[in-house]
């Protein structure tokens, strides 16, 4: 039994003495006390089956007792800082997931966040190019911090600070988009960009292959090798922001980039590498990685014995355990109970994704596509009272994202559709 303080209490001090930019799910937010796999537990002992958990790290399911035990195991021995001193669990972890990733992507660079990541990743792809300028995606998440900012397209994660350089292509989203599922027409608008707001040069083109935040948007087929051909023309590198899509969760591939059939010149990734200790990678080739020979560089903590031990546990896991073959079958399995959802419910406008990683996005209207946002906050907490949790992304607020622990089962996905089902029939 908890004996600890309240949600109430919790809030409270929360309102005093942190951030007043935190922000919580639910009206009510959960006062969570225990994982295990892929359900959580409240205060109450109540349990809850997580269906967003993945996104917030979790890829082998809530103290996975195999990451645990590397945890454990690699902190009574020693836990200290990666740069100055040799220690294997850092290179052991290097090398496996660098034999992950094709062709010549074998250096790999650690952080402890995705936003550092993507931070070092921009900041190689411009001293390699000599170039300034970079183009995303409109609708894009890459983290907070200066550049990252300003590569991300959604205005609320936005400050106003001064972002130059950085040049937001049309989104190719299929559901949304003008060019509809025509991932090459997309592709010209990065042209565009190049010639009309560019010198002509770029140091690099980065975007997710689903983008998470965003709202799980899939990019237009054939989209990444016609933008990919594009930058690598006008002398940028390519960079594959695989914080959310990679680490088997697209359940066909291991890397989201995969699914489009190109081969990045740098890949990010955070998230789901550790299982919930904080870590990222930037991998390159090593050409790209010599510009950080030109002068001293380093990150602390950025891949420290514990963390990557923790990341070499997560892969093992993920071989043992088969879990990209099960986001795999899980996941068809469930986007296609999702698809029968939109056949029962008018405001399910949109269901789509791919493995675990999937997305619902409602409307109130199916031809002009009026986002159902404040519908979407409603069904999100009666399904919570039904004990099943989802995220909600896209900057209107208007989608359900899906995105639990691989080790989710189909009866798993039964359930999570049947409250959803539940919570639809009641609005
Ligand atoms: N890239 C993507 C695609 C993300 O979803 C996020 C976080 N939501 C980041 C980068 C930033 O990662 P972090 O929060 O670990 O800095």
């Amino acid at each position: 039994p908890y004996n600890g303080p309240s949600a109430d209490e919790i809030l409270n001090k929360r309102n005093g003495f942190l951030s007043p930019s935190m922000f919580h799910f639910y009206e009510k937010p959960l006062n969570l006390v225990h994982g295990k796999m892929q359900y959580l537990f409240d205060s109450n002992g109540r349990r809850y089956l997580d269906a967003f958990g993945g996104i917030a790290t979790v890829c082998c399911g809530h103290c996975h007792p195999d990451v645990v035990e590397a945890i454990v195991n690699q902190t009574k021995r020693l836990q200290h800082s990666t740069i100055l001193y040799l220690n294997h669990a850092i290179t052991d972890f290097a090398e496996a997931l660098a034999s992950k990733l094709p062709g010549d992507l074998k250096v790999v660079f650690f952080t402890n966040s995705g936003t550092e990541a993507n931070e070092l990743a921009i900041m190689m792809a411009k001293l390699y190019t000599g170039c300034h300028d970079i183009i995303s995606l409109r609708n894009a998440y890459h983290g907070n911090a200066g550049v990252t900012m300003s590569t991300t397209g959604q205005s609320i994660w936005k400050f106003n600070v001064v972002q130059t350089g950085v040049h937001h292509a049309v989104n190719p989203d299929p559901y949304r988009g003008v060019f509809g599922s025509d991932g090459e027409k997309y592709a010209k608008d990065v042209e565009d960009l190049i010639q009309s707001a560019t010198s002509g040069s770029v140091a690099a083109f980065m975007s997710e292959a689903i983008q998470g935040v965003g709202g799980i948007v899939e990019l237009a087929p054939g989209y990444l090798p016609a933008a990919y051909s594009t930058v690598r023309k006008a002398g940028g590198l390519c960079i594959a922001d695989e914080v959310q899509a990679g680490f088997a969760r697209t359940g066909s591939h291991f890397w989201g980039f995969e699914n489009q059939g190109v081969v990045p010149d740098i890949v990010t990734m955070a998230k789901g590498i550790g299982n919930g200790v904080p870590l990222g990678a930037v991998v390159t080739t090593p050409e790209i990685a010599q510009v950080l020979k030109r002068r001293n560089y380093f990150n602390t903590f950025g891949g420290n014995p514990v963390c990557t031990a923790a990341g070499l546990a997560v892969l093992r896991v993920i071989e043992k355990e088969k879990l990209q073959e099960n986001a795999h079958v899980v996941g068809s399995y469930l986007k296609e109970r999702l698809m029968d959802l939109k056949n029962k419910h008018e405001i399910v406008g949109d269901v789509r994704g791919r493995g675990l990683l999937l997305g619902v996005e409602l409307v109130t209207d199916r031809k002009l596509k009026t986002p159902a946002s404040a519908e979407t906050v409603h069904i999100m907490d009666k399904m919570k009272a039904m004990g099943v949790l989802v995220g909600k992304g896209g900057f209107r607020g208007n989608v359900f994202r899906i995105t639990p622990p691989l080790c989710f089962t189909k009866e798993d996905a039964d359930f999570l559709v049947d409250v959803m089902d539940c919570a639809m029939s009641k609005i």
